[in-house]
């Protein structure tokens, strides 16, 4: 986890935009994605420390959003979608639109697409914006920039519990494995 950076911006559009000028590149390179808590105070924007994450999640941007002691007052999140997966539910959108998870996440939230583009959500039921393009590309991009609908939460909570289960199964086995 990054240490929190002293840089103010006059929209938190415009500190989302230098956060992942910063670590888009970055988090495709890793397979991890990159995230952050966006923070108002006396009408300007920062960004809380760099979380880093595991594909498929940054879970330290939903503790610190959670923390009361704040630095300022919460305006959202932004985080990374290392690179296209092809399995998402209910969308075409490759991970270029934010998860079933992601829409537990407070405020606006701001995805970093393997397409390039910054995604804006600023409620879960209305479609997102595009509100920069031109960042790097996940190496097995192959999605134009548009916007796409975000995964069902249900169908995707599902599936993650049913993979975390396999995942386990198997750790056991090799454990077992080990052992003998
Ligand atoms: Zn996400």
């Amino acid at each position: 986890m990054g240490e929190s950076s002293s840089k103010r911006y006059a929209s938190a559009d415009e500190a989302v935009i230098g956060f992942l000028k910063a670590y888009q590149e970055k988090s495709q390179n890793e397979l991890k994605e990159y995230g952050a808590v966006v923070y108002r105070k006396r009408g300007e924007y920062f960004l809380g420390k760099t979380h880093i994450g595991v594909e498929g999640s940054v879970i330290g941007i939903f503790l610190e959003a959670l923390n009361p002691f704040k630095p300022g007052r919460t305006i959202g999140t932004i985080h990374t979608h290392p690179q296209e997966i092809p399995r998402a539910f209910g969308t075409d959108s490759k991970a270029n639109s934010f998860s079933g998870m992601d829409a537990v996440l407070p405020g606006i939230r701001y995805l970093g697409a393997p397409n390039g583009a910054i995604y804006k959500s600023v409620k879960n039921r209305k479609p997102n914006t595009v509100i920069f393009e031109g960042l790097a590309k996940a190496p097995n991009n192959t999605m134009d920039v548009k916007v796409f609908g975000n995964t069902k939460f249900w169908a995707e909570l599902f599936f993650r519990v049913k993979l975390s289960f396999r995942r386990l199964r198997r750790s056991r086995k090799t454990e077992k494995q080990k052992k003998k």
